[in-house]
C-alpha cells in the first residue's frame, strides 16, 4: 500500500485565500489586524523564522511589526513593552518568538501577554482553557496537525492516538486536542520504554521528538495516519522528519511529508489566530458600544 499524502503545502494555501478574505473584511470596517512579534537576541534561525512571519502577514493583509532587542536588555523592558503592545488598539497578536536567552523567565514573559493577544496559545490561561476544552487560541502547530486530520476525513473519536513527545508546544497540546475529540491517547516521551510497542497500537501517530528518523516502518500498524511534525537538517544538509517516510509510506494509510506537511499550517494557523483575535476584539468593541448607547 501506499499511503495517501497530507499535503500541507496545499492546505495552508487553500485557507490562506480564505483567511486574507476574512482580513480584507475587517480592513474594510477601519480594523486591520496586526501581529506584533518580539524578538530577544542574536538566534539566527529565531530571525529567519521572524522574517518568515512578518512576510507571510504581508501576503495575508495583516499588518506586522517587530520589536527586537538585545540580549543584554533586561527582562523588565521586554515585559514592559508587552504591556504596551497589550494596550494598542493596531495591535491584536503578540508573539515572542522562542527560545528566549537563558537568563530570561519565558513563563513569566509568556503570562505578560494579555490572553486575549496571545496568538501562539501559550499564555497559562490559553493553556488552562485548551484542558478544560473551552474556547481558547490554541497553539499553531497542534492546531495545524488538527486542520489537517480534519481535512483529511481522519476519525478521531473512538481511535487509539499514541503522541510521541510531551512539549508545551507541541505533545502536551495536541494530544489533548486529541482527547478532546474523543481519542484514547497514549503519550510516550525519552523515558517510555517501549515506544515500538505503543506506536504500533496507534491508528494515528503523531511524532515530534526532534529525532532524525526514529520512527521506523516495523513500528507502524499498516493504514495508521502519520504525522510527523519533527524537523532535522542531517549532516548533508537536507531536512527530515522524525519519520522514516520512505519506509513508512509504503505501510501507512497517510502520511505528512517533510517539508510541506506540518510546517507550512504552523505559520497559516498563527495568520488564523491573529484575524481570529481581531474578529473578536471588534465584536467586543461593537457590543461594548451598544451596550453604551442603550
Ligand atoms: P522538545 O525537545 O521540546 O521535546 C521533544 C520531546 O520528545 C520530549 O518530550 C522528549 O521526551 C521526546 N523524545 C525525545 N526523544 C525521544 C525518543 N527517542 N522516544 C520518545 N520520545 C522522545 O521538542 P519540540 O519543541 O516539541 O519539537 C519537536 C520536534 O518538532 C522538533 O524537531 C522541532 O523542530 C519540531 N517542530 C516543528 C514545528 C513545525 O512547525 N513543523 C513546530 C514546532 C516544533
Amino acid at each position: 500500500m501506499n499511503a495517501r499524502i497530507m499535503d500541507g503545502s496545499a492546505l495552508a494555501r487553500e485557507m490562506r485565500t480564505e483567511w486574507r478574505l476574512r482580513a480584507e473584511r475587517l480592513s474594510r470596517i477601519g480594523m486591520r489586524p496586526g501581529l506584533a512579534v518580539v524578538i530577544v537576541g542574536e538566534n539566527p534561525a529565531s530571525a529567519i523564522y521572524v522574517r518568515n512571519k512578518a512576510r507571510a502577514c504581508d501576503e495575508i493583509g495583516i499588518h506586522s511589526e517587530i520589536h527586537a532587542f538585545p540580549e543584554r536588555a533586561g527582562q523588565d523592558e521586554v515585559v514592559r513593552r508587552i504591556d504596551e503592545l497589550n494596550r494598542n488598539p493596531a495591535i491584536h497578536g503578540i508573539l515572542v518568538q522562542l527560545p528566549l536567552p537563558r537568563h530570561y523567565a519565558s513563563d513569566a514573559i509568556l503570562a505578560a501577554i494579555a490572553m486575549e493577544k496571545d496568538v501562539d496559545g501559550f499564555h497559562p490561561c490559553n493553556v488552562g482553557a485548551l484542558v478544560l476544552g473551552s474556547a481558547a487560541l490554541w497553539p499553531c502547530t497542534p492546531h495545524g496537525v488538527m486542520r489537517m486530520l480534519e481535512k483529511y476525513g481522519i476519525p478521531i473519536e473512538g481511535r487509539h492516538a499514541v503522541v510521541v513527545g510531551r512539549s508545551n508546544i507541541v505533545g502536551k497540546p495536541v494530544a489533548l486536542m486529541l482527547l478532546q475529540r474523543g481519542a484514547t491517547v497514549t503519550i510516550c516521551t525519552s523515558k517510555t520504554p517501549d515506544l515500538a510497542g505503543h506506536a504500533q497500537r496507534a491508528d494515528i501517530l503523531v511524532v515530534a521528538a526532534g529525532r532524525a528518523r526514529l520512527i521506523t516502518a516495523d513500528m507502524v500498524k499498516a493504514g495508521a495516519t502519520v504525522v510527523d511534525v519533527g524537523i532535522n537538517r542531517l549532516p548533508d544538509g537536507r531536512l527530515v522528519g522524525d519519520v522514516d517516510f520512505e519506509e513508512v509510506r509504503e505501510k501507512a494509510g497517510h502520511i505528512t511529508p517533510v517539508p510541506g506537511g506540518v510546517g507550512p499550517m504552523t505559520i497559516t494557523m498563527l495568520l488564523c489566530n491573529t484575524i481570529e483575535a481581531a474578529e473578536r476584539a471588534h465584536a467586543a468593541r461593537t457590543a461594548s458600544v451598544q451596550r453604551s448607547s442603550c
